[in-house]
């Protein structure tokens, strides 16, 4: 049987050693020049007056919340299909997330489904880019960790929002083993960002409680000689998601994942619905291919139900959720392996 085919893998080339090995023999190791050096090319890349480096996706949200003084007694509204930090973030400040439907179709957070009390009562709404399509809410706070790259009618993400915030993990699209990145054009917000994730400190005084969020040279060295891939890696995800949208339009009762005209989509998911989304992913599984459900609804993790949300709450994600499956799409992928996944998927189908 060929080698076990993963759902999502990073890329580490020889470049990529080379950088991280400088940095290993240089006298610097946590935060340094690199972080500088990254944080300036990262802004550039999303169109942003400022990036500022923390050290996870999650650090990303939490620092984000935090420029709202966002904290107990405060509500704010997040999607219920999307990965379970978005709503983690709201609960890391104290605060109590209010779980919001999602379109059928693009997944996207679905605002119309909040009743207008709750929608007053909260003080803000994170949107999720799922899979790497951008949706259209801006506003307060973007959780573009699937979304690095992808841009609205030819505009760059980062100057769609007040605060986008990426993540780094290898999943995604830039790899810095760990790591996170928020990016605003606002120059207060991208000082209160470098105080809070340094101890919330401002020239060694501590002036609010801060955290160590900071990420290490290493990681941003990684990270920079990634991001001179992106373009090259996104063009590489786009067209396996072509090949994949050709290969699967006529099986029975798919629903291939959502694209929208006015923007591009940086394939960080492909989030296909089959009627038999178990058994194509069993198939798959003994055929030694990987595949994912993005997502349960956040609230059916068991700390949610404990928290007093209950199932039902949103029945768009609910249903999507059983019907979703992620099929292997990164930029190592050989046309062999994308090939290897087309006729795993259609062998479970009638010819
Ligand atoms: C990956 C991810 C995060 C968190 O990123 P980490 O770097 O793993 O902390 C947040 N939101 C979404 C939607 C994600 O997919």
């Amino acid at each position: 049987m060929p080698a076990f085919l993963p759902y999502a893998r990073h890329t580490v080339t020889p470049e990529d050693e080379a950088a991280v090995l400088e940095i290993l023999r240089s006298d610097n190791l946590t935060q340094g020049p690199q972080v500088e050096a990254f944080e300036r090319e990262f802004a550039e890349k999303v169109g942003a007056k400022y990036a500022v480096a923390v050290s996870s996706g999650t650090a990303a949200l939490h620092v984000a919340l935090t420029m709202y003084g966002v904290g107990p007694g405060d509500e704010v509204i997040v999607p219920a299909l999307t990965f379970a930090a978005t709503a983690n973030a709201v609960l890391m400040c104290g605060a109590r997330p209010l779980f919001a439907d999602v379109y059928e179709d693009t997944l996207f957070i679905d605002l119309d489904s909040v009743d207008v009390k709750t929608w007053k009562r909260a003080c803000g709404v994170i949107n999720v880019d799922y899979a790497g399509l951008p949706s259209g809410g801006t506003g307060f706070i973007r959780d573009a960790a699937h979304s690095l790259g992808a841009t609205i009618r030819g505009r760059p993400l980062g100057q769609l929002s007040a605060l986008t915030c990426y993540s780094l993990h290898p999943a995604k699209h830039v790899a810095a083993g760990e790591g996170g990145m928020v990016t605003t054009d606002i120059a207060d917000f991208a000082d209160r960002l470098r105080a809070f994730r340094d101890h919330g400190r401002v020239d060694g005084w501590m002036e609010v409680l801060g955290y160590n969020y900071r990420l290490s040279d290493i990681a941003c060295a990684l990270g920079r000689s990634q991001l001179r891939r992106l373009d090259a890696n996104l063009a590489r995800r786009r067209e396996i998601a072509a090949a994949y949208n050709e290969a699967f339009r006529d099986l029975p009762y798919v629903q291939l994942p959502a694209e929208l005209p006015d923007r591009t989509h940086a394939w960080h998911l492909y989030p296909i619905r089959f009627y038999n989304r178990d058994e194509v992913r069993q198939r798959l599984r003994t055929l030694g291919i990987g595949t994912q459900v993005h997502y349960p609804p956040v609230y059916w993790h068991p700390y949610y139900r404990k928290l007093g949300y209950e199932r039902g709450l949103c029945p768009v994600a609910e249903a999507a959720y059983e019907r979703l499956l992620s099929l292997p799409i990164w930029p190592g992928m050989t046309d062999g392996d994308v090939e290897r996944v087309i006729d795993g998927v259609r062998g479970c189908f009638p010819a």
